[in-house]
C-alpha cells in the first residue's frame, strides 16, 4: 500500500484533477457521480492498474519468507483503486450507455483482460502463495483464513499459474479474445435489441390494447421526427410482452415477435453466430489447456454442483413434467381459440395473448386487474416490511447523496440496533439502448474490514420495470413485482454479509440464488399481500377476492415457465459439454436439434436464444444458466424451514439464515453452509410442489 501511495503522489496534477482518483469525501464513501465524466476513466484505469501492479510486484519482491499476512492478505487488498473505480464505469455501460461509452469499453477491455491475466499467470506470485500453501497447516489460521487460502490457491491453478510457460501464454491469448468476443456479443445484443421499432400509425390496429400500452407507445414515438404521432413498440420487456398479452392484431404480435426471437441472428454486422462459434471454441481450448474434458467440466468444479452429471441429473428430473405441463397449457389454449373461431395452429407468438385469454377464463384473473395494485413505491414498500420483519432491519430515503442516475432512488439501511448497515440504490426503469435489458443487483462496494472497522456496502438493484406515464405512476406486473422481490434479495445478501476478507466475499453462481430467490416466496403471501398491495388511486387494500384468484392461479402458467427456462439451460450446458466444435457447427441447426430431440413444442422458443443468451455468451452464467433452478431446490426448502413453524416470519430461522447463509456468503462449501442452516440437504420435492408440477 505504501507503493500505492506514492504512485499517487507522482500522478502529479492529474490525480488531483480527476475525481476518479481523488479521495472521496462523500458521505459514506460514495462515488462522486455528477463529477465523473466519461473521459476521466481512461487515465483513471490507467493509473488504478499501474497501482494495482506495483502492489503485486512489492508483494512479490518482498525480500521477507511469504507469510500469510505478507502474501494472501496482501495480495487480498491489492487493487484497491480498481475496485473502486472499475463499479462505477460498469454500472454506466450497464445503464446509461451511448456510442462514447462503448468505445471506451472496447478500448479498455483488452488492457483489462492483459492485466488481471499477467496477474493471474505471474510465477512470483504463485510461488509465494505456494510457499504459503505448503506449510498452511502449521500456520494457526481459522477457518476463514484457511479457506480464503485454499480459495486463492485453487483460483491461481486454475487461471493457469501452475502451466509450463508457453501454455500460459497460450491461455493469455485466448482469455483476452474471450473478453473481446463477450464484449461484443453483448454490445450486438444491446445495438439489435435497442434499434427495432414496430411503427403503427391506423389506431385500428392498436385494437386489445390498454390505455396506458398506447399513450406510452406514443410518448415513445415522438422521440423522433419521423414516428412523431405514431405508436412505436420496441423489443424491450416493458414494451413487447404487454403487446404480445394485448394485441388482438395476429400479424403484428408475429412481426414484432418475430424481430425478438431473431435478435443477432439478421447476416448482419450484428450478428452473433460467428462469435458463438469462436466464444465456445475458445472456452472449449481454455479447458482442455486445463486438464479437463469440456469446459462444462471446467466451470463445475467449482460449483456446488460440481459435476455437468449432477446438473443434467436435476435438469432431466424436471422435463418432463414441466414439458407435460406446458402441453396441458396449450391444450387449454388452443380449445378457447377454437371457441373464438381461430383456425389452424397456435403459434409461439400467440402464446401470452391466448394464455392471457386463458387465466381469464379459469380464473377470471388477467394482468390489467391487477396491476393497479402494484405501484412500484408500494411493492418497494412491502419489500423494506418483509425485510424488517424478518431482521429487525429498517431502510430510509436518502437525499443529497450522489446518484448514479437521475432515474435513481438511494436508502440506508440500519440493523435493528440502529447501526449502519449499507447503502442500498435502485434504478429500476427500462431505457431501451442505454440501459442492457434484465434485472440485476451490482454495487459500488463490497463489504469487508479494514482496521478492524466494518466497510459497509454499497448496492445498486437495477430493472427494466414499466415507467410512469402522465399522471399514472410505474404499475408494475406481477413478474416484474417478483424480480423486484428478487433482486432485493440480493441486496440483502450483500447489505448483511459479514466477512473479514474479499477473497470469501462471493457465493458460487449455483448458490448465489438462493438468498433472491428465496425472497420471491414472501412476495405473493396473502399476509403480504395485505400489507403492500393497495389500489394506486383509492389505497383500497387487495380484495380478498382478488388475493384468492391469485393464489388459485398461481401455479397455472408454470408448465410454460419452468420448460421455456429448462430449454435455455439445456442450450448453455450442451454447447458446454461438448468435447470437439465441429468446424461446420451451424447455430441455429445446432439448437434446434438439441431442443427438437427433447421433444420440445414449436409453440415454446427457450427463454433466450442462442444469438442473444447474453447470460451464457456474455460470460456470467456461462455453464451456470442452471443456477436458478439449483438454487430454487435450495429456496423451496429453505422457505419451507420458515412454513414448518406456522410463521413466514418466525424471528428464529430468519436469525439462523441470516447467521449461517447470508452473513458467511463464501467462508465455507455452500452446501456446508445450507445444512447449519436447516440441517439437511435439501431434496426437489418442495420445488415441484411449488411450481405445481407434483
Ligand atoms: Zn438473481
Amino acid at each position: 500500500m505504501i507503493a500505492a501511495g506514492a504512485l499517487v503522489t507522482s500522478c502529479g496534477q492529474k490525480g488531483v484533477e480527476n475525481p476518479l482518483l481523488a479521495e472521496w469525501d462523500t458521505p459514506y464513501g460514495i462515488p462522486p457521480f455528477e463529477k465523473i465524466k466519461i473521459e476521466h476513466f481512461m487515465p483513471a484505469f490507467v493509473e488504478a492498474m499501474a497501482q494495482h501492479k506495483a502492489e503485486i510486484d512489492s508483494i512479490v519482491n518482498n525480500p521477507d519468507a511469504p507469510t500469510f499476512e505478507n502474501t494472501i492478505v496482501a495480495y487480498d487488498n491489492a487493487g484497491a483503486m480498481l475496485d473502486k473505480i472499475s463499479p462505477v464505469f460498469s454500472n454506466i455501460s450497464g445503464t446509461d450507455s451511448n456510442p462514447e461509452v462503448i468505445a471506451l469499453e472496447k478500448e479498455l477491455s483488452p488492457l483489462r483482460s492483459k492485466h488481471f491475466n499477467e496477474i493471474s499467470l505471474n510465477q512470483g506470485l504463485f510461488d509465494r502463495v505456494k510457499v504459503v500453501y505448503a506449510k498452511k497447516d502449521s500456520l494457526g489460521l481459522d477457518a476463514e483464513q484457511m479457506r480464503l487460502l485454499d480459495e486463492m490457491y485453487k483460483g491461481f491453478v486454475r487461471s493457469g499459474a501452475d502451466l509450463p510457460d508457453d501454455q500460459k501464454a497460450e491461455l493469455k491469448m485466448i482469455n483476452e479474445e474471450i473478453s473481446a468476443l463477450q464484449l461484443q456479443f453483448g454490445q450486438n445484443l444491446l445495438a439489435e435489441t435497442g434499434s427495432f421499432k414496430l411503427v403503427i400509425d391506423n389506431e385500428s390496429n392498436l385494437a386489445g390494447l390498454s390505455e396506458s400500452m398506447k399513450a406510452s407507445a406514443l410518448k415513445r414515438g415522438e422521440k423522433d421526427s419521423t414516428t412523431s404521432g405514431k405508436w412505436v413498440f420496441g423489443l424491450d420487456n416493458p414494451s413487447i410482452m404487454p403487446f404480445l398479452q394485448q394485441s388482438e392484431n395476429r400479424e403484428l404480435r408475429k412481426e414484432i415477435f418475430t424481430a425478438y426471437l431473431n435478435r443477432c441472428n439478421n447476416n448482419n454486422e450484428f450478428d452473433n453466430k460467428e462469435v458463438i462459434k469462436k466464444l465456445i471454441d475458445l472456452r472449449l481450448k481454455r479447458a482442455k489447456l486445463l486438464g479437463y474434458e469440456n469446459f462444462a467440466q471446467y466451470q463445475l468444479v467449482e460449483r456446488m454442483a460440481k459435476t455437468p452429471e449432477a446438473v443434467y441429473d436435476l435438469l432431466n428430473k424436471l422435463w418432463t413434467p414441466s414439458l407435460a405441463a406446458a402441453k396441458r397449457e396449450l391444450a387449454d389454449m388452443s380449445q378457447i381459440a377454437a371457441a373464438e373461431g381461430f383456425t389452424g395452429t397456435l403459434e409461439s407468438s400467440d402464446w401470452r395473448f391466448f394464455f392471457e385469454k386463458a387465466m381469464a377464463k379459469k380464473f377470471d384473473l388477467s394482468d390489467s386487474q391487477l396491476r393497479p395494485y402494484f405501484k412500484l413505491e408500494n411493492v418497494r414498500d412491502g419489500i423494506f416490511y418483509v425485510a424488517n420483519q424478518l431482521y429487525g432491519i429498517t431502510f430510509t430515503q436518502l437525499d443529497n447523496v450522489p446518484m448514479p442516475h437521475a432515474e435513481a432512488t438511494v436508502y440506508e439501511c440500519k440493523d435493528a440496533d440502529g447501526s449502519h448497515l449499507g447503502i442500498l440504490y435502485m434504478d429500476m426503469f427500462a431505457r431501451p439502448g442505454a440501459k442492457r435489458g434484465g434485472a440485476w443487483c451490482s454495487g459500488f462496494r463490497s463489504q469487508t474490514y479494514k482496521n478492524g472497522e466494518r466497510v459497509a456496502s454499497l448496492v445498486n438493484i437495477v430493472g427494466n420495470f414499466t415507467r410512469p406515464n402522465g399522471d399514472e405512476p410505474a404499475l408494475l406486473s406481477t413478474d416484474e413485482t417478483e424480480t423486484y422481490f428478487h433482486e432485493f434479495g440480493h441486496a440483502l445478501a450483500s447489505l448483511l454479509k459479514d466477512v473479514h476478507y474479499y477473497g470469501v466475499g462471493g457465493m458460487t453462481r449455483d448458490f448465489v440464488e438462493l438468498p433472491s430467490q428465496i425472497m420471491e416466496h414472501w412476495a405473493f403471501e396473502p399476509q403480504v399481500l395485505k400489507v403492500y398491495a393497495k389500489h394506486y388511486q383509492t389505497g383500497e387494500v387487495i380484495p380478498q377476492e382478488l388475493v384468492d384468484k391469485i393464489v388459485n392461479a398461481g401455479k397455472y402458467g408454470q408448465g410454460f415457465a419452468t420448460t421455456e427456462y429448462l430449454a435455455a439451460s439445456l442450450l448453455d450446458m450442451d454447447y458446454h459439454i461438448l468435447k470437439e466444435i465441429p468446424a461446420n457447427l451451424d447455430v441455429n441447426a445446432f439448437e434446434a436439434k438439441v431442443l427438437g430431440d427433447r421433444g420440445l413444442v414449436s409453440q415454446i422458443p427457450p427463454r433466450y436464444r442462442s444469438t442473444y443468451f447474453s447470460h451464457t455468451f456474455g460470460g456470467g452464467y456461462t455453464a451456470g444458466y442452471y443456477s436458478y433452478i439449483w438454487a430454487e431446490v435450495l429456496d423451496s426448502d429453505a422457505y419451507q424451514a420458515f412454513v414448518e413453524t406456522g410463521d413466514i416470519f418466525n424471528k428464529e430461522v430468519a436469525a439462523k439464515f441470516r447467521k449461517e447463509v447470508l452473513a458467511r456468503a463464501g467462508q465455507d462449501e455452500a452446501m456446508t453452509l445450507y445444512v447449519n442452516f436447516r440441517g439437511t440437504q435439501p431434496g426437489i420435492d418442495a420445488l415441484l410442489k411449488n411450481r405445481g408440477l407434483k
